[in-house]
């Protein structure tokens, strides 16, 4: 008797932030997140996570989920899961093909290939088709606006701080303004110096104007890419920043789904694609992204900004990640590593994804994600 989809069960986790922090569309005062857990008839578990940017309600995914996708998953093998991935999505193409409804799928996705990992023992990477990679270098993702803090000044302490702690690469948050932002990239750059690798992101504030002219302005403080200068609508734009030749232009995050990826991708517009894993359709669908960078030579660099089983989602897809040329020295991908305020990040996994002493990260190998959820934390961040 082959193994079945017995249960679905949607986890819905909040928690208010000890101190709120700012990015260039609001203030975030919680942290939440969308958890799936889906059980097999074999009583084996396996764990999937829908991302929550920033200022998004948790509830949306939790119901889709609900009413749309765990009426068609029980019963039906968990070893079906592209089957289950390309029914679902045309299930649900009259009112989704991106948005809350693919954010929802991820975690679906992730669910089955964490409970196929398990049943098999084997992680998901090796499913995949094995590891290009054991660990990767995590760039910081932090430098949120804070009440009552000064900038630069506070900005550079803050890369001080990443620095002595083993970081070798920073991305900064813009949106502040043009004049603003040009003065902060050109004051941390001073202060850090050339070896510093420094990467930006201005959370689709601008319009091409200002973002040009952040461009053109910090050309000599060598940033390695600006990451969502403009709306994430606005694909010409990107396509103009992108032919001014001076800085590489990146985005993703918003882009849900091959279909919207490879018309950004083919169409010239990136240099870099940053899909996130738990937002973009899980495994099944980051394959065929990753296989569309490939076909166009653009590089891929997840979007990682979830909870431990995101990053250990993040971590295994990294693994199977081609080097972007295969060469002598290729261009290895890099880890997006989430240094904001997130109550139950770390606790809510055991086997928690910590970096070496140099300061890269171990890709887990034990089956399915390589990880075990804490259940006492579900209980204590349950909303
Ligand atoms: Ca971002």
């Amino acid at each position: 008797m082959r193994s079945r989809i017995e249960r679905v069960q949607v986890h819905v986790l909040r928690a208010p932030l000890p101190e709120p922090f700012a990015f260039s569309q609001g203030w975030a005062t919680h942290r939440s997140s969308v958890l799936v857990e889906i059980q097999s008839s074999d009583g084996v578990s396996g764990w999937g996570e829908c991302l929550c940017h920033g200022l998004q309600p948790p509830e949306i995914a939790a119901e889709i989920i609900r009413h749309a996708y765990v009426p068609r998953l029980i019963g039906r093998a968990p070893s079906d899961v592209e089957v289950i991935w390309e029914e679902l999505y045309n299930f649900t193409r009259p009112y989704g093909q991106g948005g809350a409804v693919v954010n929802a799928l991820s975690g679906i996705d992730i669910a089955l290939w964490d409970l196929l990992g398990r049943t098999l023992g084997q992680s998901i990477s090796r499913l995949l088709g094995g590891r290009f990679r054991e660990n990767v270098e995590p760039y910081v993702t932090g430098f949120y606006r804070r009440k009552n803090s000064k900038y630069p000044e506070d900005g550079i302490l803050e890369a001080q701080r990443h620095i002595a702690d083993g970081f070798r690469a920073l991305k900064l948050k813009l949106g502040f303004g043009p004049t603003e932002d040009i003065a902060y990239v050109r004051a941390v750059r001073e202060a850090l110096g050339k070896e510093v690798r420094l990467m930006a992101d201005a959370n689709c504030a601008y319009a091409v104007p200002a973002a040009r002219e952040i461009i053109r302005q910090t050309a000599d403080c060598h940033l390695l890419f600006f990451e969502e200068p403009l709306a994430p609508e606005d694909i010409e734009g990107y396509r103009l920043l992108r032919k001014l030749g001076i800085t590489s232009v990146a985005a993703g995050e918003g882009l849900l789904g091959k279909h919207a990826c490879c018309r950004w991708i083919s169409g010239g517009a990136l240099d870099i694609l940053q899909p996130d894993i738990c937002s973009s359709g899980g495994f099944t669908e980051l394959r065929k992204i990753a296989t569309l960078c490939q076909c166009w030579n653009t590089r891929l660099i997840p979007h990682v900004w979830g909870s431990g089983i995101c990053l250990a989602a993040s971590l295994q897809f990294i693994a199977t990640i081609p080097p972007s040329s295969m060469c002598l020295q290729p261009v290895p991908p890099l880890l997006e590593y989430d240094c904001s305020d997130h109550p139950f990040r770390t606790e809510l996994v055991f086997n928690a994804l910590g970096r070496e002493p140099g300061g890269w990260v171990n890709i887990p190998d034990r089956p399915g994600l390589g990880i075990e959820v804490n259940r006492e934390i579900l209980d204590r961040f349950g909303a």
